[in-house]
């Protein structure tokens, strides 16, 4: 029988709920049991596609096309459960799914309500991810305790453990021990109140997971313990890490977090293993160089809405044992003060995908910095479109060359909106999503990093490059380096006469791992790395123009 760990949050919002969950999906993994993971949200929005990076951070892309919540993206990174569709859900989607059902006449005349119509429906699609091939499903409630709209999810995780049985399932309570600097200690009365809270409403966390600068004393341990009624070694400390969060799992282990949930749901279990994670630590700890990436995007300030790209440039950090120091442009900088001012210390250049047109002109000024400089650079999505818009305006001289998007009369449309995208004006899951083919020129740089011709990478986009141009600026020297299988699609393009400009359609960044970085990064890193080296060794010269 499929055993649930329900994990949720009080005191305050970001306390990295999503991360211990991964981490301990992760160490579940390690100990042989089979997880899944979901996430549950309690807003409005059907799901977070539609919402601004402002207010959401990254929009996290499965496979399957679903545009989801950006803690997914922890769970890949931490663990191997198939995602799918059916590990993010909102309140937005649960509302719609009985309403639904209502306007069907499936509710018999009954009245409709929050319990039981509501929280059955999220019982429902917590049940989905349960199956024989699955010892555990983690399910973490978005928001925090104590927020309104989360109640019925509360309500109907509390209800589960009736359905299936206390022993069946444990709940995990995330709380922050802040310190005072003025009182000079830690405090435990919000973490009071937090499950005071949960209690209130019928659940008793079974452990907390407690976030904290310092250390907490044994003194304040038991407090909480006596106070949130869970046992001693129940109150799990979780150190702020100034280092890596691929350090959370292993402070779970020291405070033996596997084994105690191992032994209260009673799941048969292996020992742990985590040499390889302690040598990818290790080698993360001890960098042999430093190199610097600029990603030029347009929301520079706001570190969530590219954390997936920060996290691959880690992972491929790691791989080549430098450190990556990340300068995060804002592209309408560029604009204002000019490429070269704020990306002359760089050894590679990033442009990620975006929508909207605002900062453009500074992205296609990196690129064309980037391009002109020799500097490495990887284009994603929208900076794979910049990267043509730019080099069809200065190399084929195709002025006044833009995405359609931004420009819809322009003279040159070499970006426009994929045929298949014409008719449609809604939006929520409406653009090209999800895994697709490519097959890749064998004498790419793309093959060459990848090791195959034909690769599957995930896509979130309305616009491509227009085929109407292929062959002219191929007479320049771009390479179509990456096409869909029917060839009717850009997916990558190149320049060979640069030491490495990889632009590409899709968003590789959704499938690198710090156990497997992701093949287009790991390229673009090593790259880096050489053009550091070669620097050092040989200064660059002034700048003559
Ligand atoms: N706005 C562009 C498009 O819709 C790029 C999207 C993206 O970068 N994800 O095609």
């Amino acid at each position: 029988m499929t055993k649930h760990i329900f994990v949720t949050g009080g005191v305050v919002s970001s306390l990295g709920k999503g991360l211990t969950s991964a981490s301990v999906g992760m160490l579940l993994e390690r100990r042989g049991l089979r997880v899944r993971m979901q996430k549950l949200d309690p807003y409005i929005n059907v799901d977070p596609g539609t919402m601004s990076p402002y207010q959401h951070g990254e929009v996290y892309v499965l496979d399957d096309g679903s545009e989801t919540d950006l803690d997914l993206g922890h769970y890949e990174r931490f663990t191997n459960s198939p995602l799918t569709r059916d590990a993010n859900y909102t309140t937005g989607q649960i509302y719609m799914s009985v309403i639904d059902k209502e306007r069907r006449g499936e509710f018999l005349g009954k009245t409709v309500q929050v319990i039981p119509h509501i929280t059955n429906e999220i019982k429902s699609v917590i049940h989905k991810l349960a199956s024989e091939d699955v010892d555990v499903v983690i399910t973490e409630i978005g928001g925090t305790v104590g927020d309104i709209e989360s109640l019925p999810f509360l309500e109907a995780i509390r209800q589960f453990a009736l359905d299936i049985g206390k022993e069946n399932c444990l709940y995990i309570h995330l709380t922050l021990v802040p310190y005072l600097k003025a009182a000079g200690e830690l405090k435990t009365k919000p973490t009071q109140h937090s499950v005071g809270q949960l209690r209130q409403i019928g659940i008793q966390p079974d452990f907390l997971i407690c976030r904290t600068e310092r250390a907490i004393s044994r003194e304040d341990r038991e407090k909480m313990a006596l106070f949130c009624n869970v046992p001693l070694d129940a109150v799990i400390e979780e150190r702020d890490k100034d280092f890596s969060i691929y350090e959370v799992p292993l402070s779970l282990v020291d405070n033996r977090l596997d084994e105690l949930i191992i032994k209260r749901l009673r799941l048969p279990s292996r020992s742990l293993h985590l040499d390889d994670w302690h040598e990818l630590l290790h080698r993360l700890r001890n960098p042999e160089h430093e190199i610097g990436i600029a990603v030029v995007g347009k929301y520079a300030e706001h570190f969530d809405a590219y954390k997936s790209i920060y996290e691959s440039l880690d992972h491929a950090g790691v791989k080549h044992r430098v450190q990556i120091r990340i300068g995060r442009i804002h592209s309408e900088a560029v604009e204002k003060e000019g490429p070269a001012r704020l990306l002359s210390g760089y050894d590679g250049i990033l442009v990620p995908g975006g929508f909207g047109e605002r900062g453009i002109e500074g992205k296609v000024d990196a690129i064309r910095f980037a391009r002109e400089r020799q500097i490495p650079f990887l284009g994603i999505c929208l900076g794979m479109q910049c990267a043509v818009i730019e080099f069809a305006r200065n190399v084929a001289n195709l002025r006044g060359a833009h995405s359609t998007e931004f420009q819809k009369d322009t003279e040159h449309p070499v970006i426009c909106l994929l045929d298949e995208q014409r008719n449609i004006t809604r939006k929520g899951g409406t653009m090209r999503l999800g895994a697709q083919a490519a097959k890749l020129d064998p004498a790419s740089i793309s093959a060459k990093c990848y090791g195959t011709d034909s690769i599957s990478e995930r896509h979130r986009h309305r616009y491509e490059f227009n085929n109407f141009y292929r062959q002219q600026l191929a007479d320049q020297g771009m390479l179509f380096a990456g096409l869909s299988p029917d060839s009717s699609l850009v997916e990558i393009i190149e320049l060979p006469n640069h030491p490495w400009f990889v632009a590409v359609q899709f968003h590789p960044e959704f499938k690198s791992k710090i156990t497997r970085p992701q093949a287009l990064f790991a390229g673009f890193i090593g790259a880096a790395v050489d053009r550091h080296l070669k620097l050092r060794e040989r200064p660059a010269q002034p700048d003559a123009s």
